[in-house]
């Protein structure tokens, strides 16, 4: 199909063809053809920006992109930029200076969502091709056609594995060039901080370590195919429910931030030079994130000396201000970064510098993808999936799947059993990834129950629903409703705009379990169900559906985001007889399987609470008191509540698998595949154990949203309140059984500046082949005030039965950092290693102590430099590190790096030297900035390095095996992941300053 058949005018799919989500921005609707853009295929919709908070339509013609700038193309002579042996900032420069401020503003607006979800404009005079931005972080999304749905970014965490995340960042970099599109929008990094997160599914982890690694791996993967990564959403993004509203303000130590919310996007940046990023909808300590200058400048470009380019979230820049805070690009509309932008520029009120700044940091990164001297070739109507990438899929999905339980050896299951397959989700109603933009159109399917005949052949297999789909829940008859009516919407006071709720009242006509649900075309993003106040279910779209306890006679009522004649539902005799039906099968197999399914779990709303949905809690107990070999598989995005999990003797996670679903957990049921997936985030017991249980946590009250948790989120939290959760962090068994022993460290004395080596020995001591996920995690002295463990490393280690291995890990003098008030800091006293293979002390079972003496404290590089430079003109910058801790420091080099065509020379003949505790040393450079360059703004960038040599040995491992990729497409190993994290003993800081007059 024609991409343009396939895709909306934006003329024609405006706010009436959308609705208006509880973050207040329009969606397309469900079925809405004009908007089928917007939707994402069976149960949800793609927003992908459409009208945003206040109400401005980028969906529609309300508010037209600028037009594009007719231009004659120009040729290699007109455009000397194209010459690809001049410097990248020079190419830039000459651009630039080139260029009206009319067409900078077109660099730097939205141009609607078509045919990308997000576009830069060509400008052909200036031989400025157009790149495309299209989601997203599981595989190419917005409805494009024959892609690979990848799985979920929790079931590539739970992989803990970087070469995998690497290959599925291949695949989705390959994906988005056949499809023509420059820029993928992920991957999504945002700490899951709450289980009930919409976005869980989408993003890594609760811990930054393991977020950082797998998006540094999955970022190479995807830039390795010259496709550019966007890393999203920064920063503290963290619920759906009032996103991009005044209700999201977020209150957040600057503590938690650096040490819980930001390293991932940090690690994006330093060690996976990501081109992009996209600032997102939260509100951080009383600024948008996509104007706020502390995010956007003061720690991206100041602290991280970030060269690529941010992206706001679609529909979250809410004033011009957003530019000169750091934001570089508008998307999708040109609201504030069109005419009111250029007004500002042309009258005075905003510098051109600033307009400058962010063309040039879109240029930099569109040099150096080459996007000018080769641009993007691919077409929307292209087949971009392959037989590898969805081999490579499959194997995602196997390596993250986790067994949570296997009493008695259940499993793996041999392949002539009887089994009998149960649960709408093993066939009937299969879920294959989330919703939202994280939304991927499958190119085909395969559903647990095909996978599973495909090893077993049909005839020792069964099925049973065991329970109605959400689609085939009948109507619940007007007779047993009463008293409709449309009620004002407590939504709507509590933002500025909402789904309008109807209410209705039901008289159940017996007593029982019910399943309540809305039907399809209940046309709401956002489809609220409630009872008798209690909101069961937020779940975007529809069908969706709820099990309820009803009491024949009771009045209760319902309040649904759509007419009550939507309103489905099965009765208790009804759920009861499908039940049965399992219950018959179960007793008659040998194997009772019963795959569940959390299909509710999108971007556009959160889950209210960690209960599965329909009557499948229901199904799982009956199930598994009728046949004591009860297998359960979950398919669901986050953890979810599991009441019956005493009763079942052998349970598999496997996360949304994406479209191989039923080969990959076929080949785990039948041992093919050892399964060797590890929690990327804690199971809790129930909800209220949850580090944002209160609702001053989450979602927040009164407008405000209180990290008040600070540190402890996760596992940390656990471990600080000794809660006991369902199943740790990092925790997964294997069909073998390991054993850790043999703890060495390098040295028990450290100063503060070096590392050590840890080193353990894994035995397989099971009967089969299988692999562990090795974790390292460190405890610090408690004067810090960090919580009692952290994870530090992680290595993946297969082993034959009865083979051992030394696994090697490093402690770097980072990993003993903290933030103080001062910045990044370091106390000395007593440090604790743990190792073994989850975060839980009863799967630590090595433990060793070793001493700080010295720490360099909270030394602290800064620059000075005059606020404004000359073009041309030398001027004197210098490098200082502050004094802090109780170690004189040998050899430190102080540098600074300026933007490529800079003139930079230190001015003192002594390079390095030594530095007492109470010293402050400090390095003067002569400074010249070319020439013919724009007057824009460039951060200066100082590094002081601790200990000499310890930085270089990671940066060369890291060339090493960029190269080996570059050459060879493939992953070059493991070692040089480990040795590239030893990089780590350096203090730096940067200012921004003009250049200019
Ligand atoms: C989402 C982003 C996405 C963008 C474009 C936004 O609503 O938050 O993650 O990339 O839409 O679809």
């Amino acid at each position: 199909m024609n991409r343009h058949e396939a895709l909306p005018e934006r003329s024609v799919c405006g706010m009436s063809g959308g609705v208006v989500a509880r973050d207040g921005v329009a969606r397309g609707a469900k079925g809405s053809p004009q908007c089928a853009k917007y939707f994402h295929g069976v149960k949800s919709l793609l927003f992908a920006a459409v009208v945003a908070v206040f109400g401005f339509a980028v969906c529609g013609t309300a508010n037209a992109a600028p037009p594009k700038p007719a231009s004659p193309a120009g040729t290699a002579a007109d455009c000397p930029w194209l010459n690809p042996h001049l410097p990248i900032a020079k190419r830039v420069a000459m651009l630039v200076k080139k260029m009206t401020v009319a067409q900078e503003i077109s660099m730097v607006a939205g141009h609607g969502t078509k045919p990308y979800v997000g576009d830069t404009p060509a400008i052909p005079s200036l031989c400025i091709p157009s790149i495309g931005l299209e989601d997203g972080p599981n595989g190419v999304g917005d409805g494009m056609k024959d892609v690979t749905n990848l799985p979920a970014g929790t079931a590539v965490s739970a992989t803990f594995s970087r070469r995998l995340a690497f290959e599925y960042g291949r695949v989705i970099g390959a994906e988005q060039a056949a499809k023509g599109s420059a820029v993928d929008l992920g991957p999504t990094v945002n700490i899951d901080r709450d289980p009930r997160w919409g976005r869980e599914f989408e993003s890594f982890s609760e811990d930054p370590t393991l977020a950082a690694d797998i998006a540094v791996a999955e970022i190479r993967g995807i830039q390795s195919t010259g496709t550019m990564a966007q890393v999203k959403h920064f920063d503290a993004y963290n619920q759906e429910t009032y996103r991009n509203t005044p209700q999201d303000k977020v209150s957040v130590s600057r503590r938690a931030l650096h040490e819980l919310y930001m390293p991932a996007f940090r690690a994006a940046i330093r060690r996976a030079k990501v081109g992009s990023i996209m600032c997102a909808y939260s509100t951080v300590n009383g600024y948008y994130s996509c104007e706020n200058h502390y995010l956007l400048t003061d720690v991206l470009r100041d602290e991280w000396n970030f060269d690529g380019f941010n992206t706001s979230d679609w529909g979250a820049v809410h004033s011009v201000s957003a530019a000169a805070a750091g934001t570089d690009l508008e998307e999708p509309s040109s609201r504030y970064f069109g005419a009111p932008l250029e007004k500002a520029v042309n009258d005075g009120t905003i510098s051109r510098a600033v307009l400058n700044t962010m063309v040039s940091r879109i240029f930099y990164q569109m040099f150096r993808f080459h996007f000018f001297n080769h641009p993007p070739s691919g077409s929307p109507t292209a087949v971009a999936t392959t037989e590898k990438h969805q081999a490579i899929s499959t194997e995602v999905a196997e390596t993250g799947t986790v067994l949570l339980k296997n009493d008695g050896h259940l499993l793996p299951l041999s392949k002539s059993a009887n089994i009998a397959v149960i649960g709408p989700a093993a066939s009937a109603q299969v879920t294959y990834g989330g919703g939202g933009s994280a939304h991927v159109v499958p190119s085909s399917t395969i559903s647990p129950l095909a996978g599973i005949e495909a090893v077993t052949g049909m005839s020792s297999v069964s099925y049973t629903q065991g329970l109605p789909t959400d689609a085939q829940l009948t109507p619940i008859p007007a007779a047993d409703l009463s008293k409709t009516a449309a009620v004002p919407s407590a939504s709507k006071t509590r933002r500025r705009r909402g789904p309008q709720l109807y209410a209705t009242t039901l008289t159940p006509p017996e007593s029982g379990l019910y399943i309540i649900g809305y039907a399809a075309g209940c046309k709401r993003w956002f489809g609220k169900l409630a009872i008798d106040g209690k909101t069961l279910s937020y779940a975007p779209g529809s069908p969706h559906s709820v099990a309820v306890h009803l009491n024949q006679g009771q009045s209760y009522r319902i309040e649904l985001a759509c007419s009550p004649s939507k309103l489905t539902w099965a009765t208790p005799s009804t759920v009861h007889a499908e039940i049965q039906k399992a219950v018959a099968a179960a007793k008659s197999a040998k194997i009772a399987l019963v795959v569940v399914a959390d299909d509710t779990e999108s971007e556009g709303g959160d889950r209210a609470d960690l209960r599965l949905p329909s009557a499948q809690n229901a199904l799982v107990s009956a199930v598994a008191k009728a046949n004591p070999h009860t297998v359960v598989v979950v398919q669901a995005g986050a953890p979810i509540a599991m009441p019956w999990l005493d009763h079942v003797p052998a349970l598999l996670d496997t996360w949304y698998p994406g479209q191989t679903n039923g080969t990959a957990l076929a080949n785990v049921l039948f041992g093919k595949v050892d399964p060797s997936g590890h929690l990327p985030v804690t199971f809790p017991v129930k909800l209220a154990d949850v580090p944002a249980a209160s609702p001053e946590r989450f979602p927040g009250v009164d407008g405000h949203v209180h990290y008040s948790e600070g540190l402890l989120v996760g596992y940390r939290w656990y471990d600080a309140k000794h809660i006991q959760p369902m199943f740790p962090f990092g925790f997964g068994l294997s069909y073998t059984q390991f054993k850790y022993t043999d703890l060495d460290l390098s040295k028990h004395e450290v100063d503060g500046v070096s590392a050590i080596q840890v080193s353990a020995r894994v035995t397989n001591t099971g009967h089969v082949k299988g692999t562990d996920v090795a974790q390292m995690y460190l405890g610090m002295p408690s004067s810090t005030g960090e919580p009692p463990r952290k994870l530090v490393a992680f290595r993946r280690v297969t082993l034959a039965p009865g083979q051992s291995k030394v696994v090697h890990f490093t402690i770097t003098p980072r990993d003993e950092w903290w933030w103080g008030q001062h910045g990044w800091t370091e106390t000395a006293g007593n440090y604790y290693v743990y190792v073994g293979d989850s975060s839980a002390l009863a799967n630590l079972p090595l433990a060793a102590r070793y001493e700080m003496k010295q720490s360099i404290g909270n030394r602290q590089v800064t620059v000075s430099a005059p606020k404004t430079m000359k073009p041309g003109t030398r001027t004197v910058v210098s490098v200082s590190l502050s004094a802090g801790g109780n170690e004189t420091l040998h050899d430190v080099h102080l540098n600074l790096k300026a933007p490529g065509g800079w003139h930079v020379k230190a001015l003192s003949q002594k390079a390095s030297g030594d530095v007492a505790p109470s010293q402050v040393v400090t390095e003067k450079f002569a400074v010249t900035p070319p020439s013919d360059t724009v007057t824009q703004f460039v951060t200066l960038y100082g590094t002081a390095n601790l200990a000499q040599g310890a930085c270089k040995a990671g940066d060369m491992m890291h060339q090493g095996k960029a190269a080996a990729w570059h050459h060879h497409g493939k992953w070059a190993g493991h070692h040089h992941a480990m040795w590239a994290s030893h990089c780590g003993v350096r203090r730096h800081g940067g200012v921004t300053v003009l250049l200019g007059s």
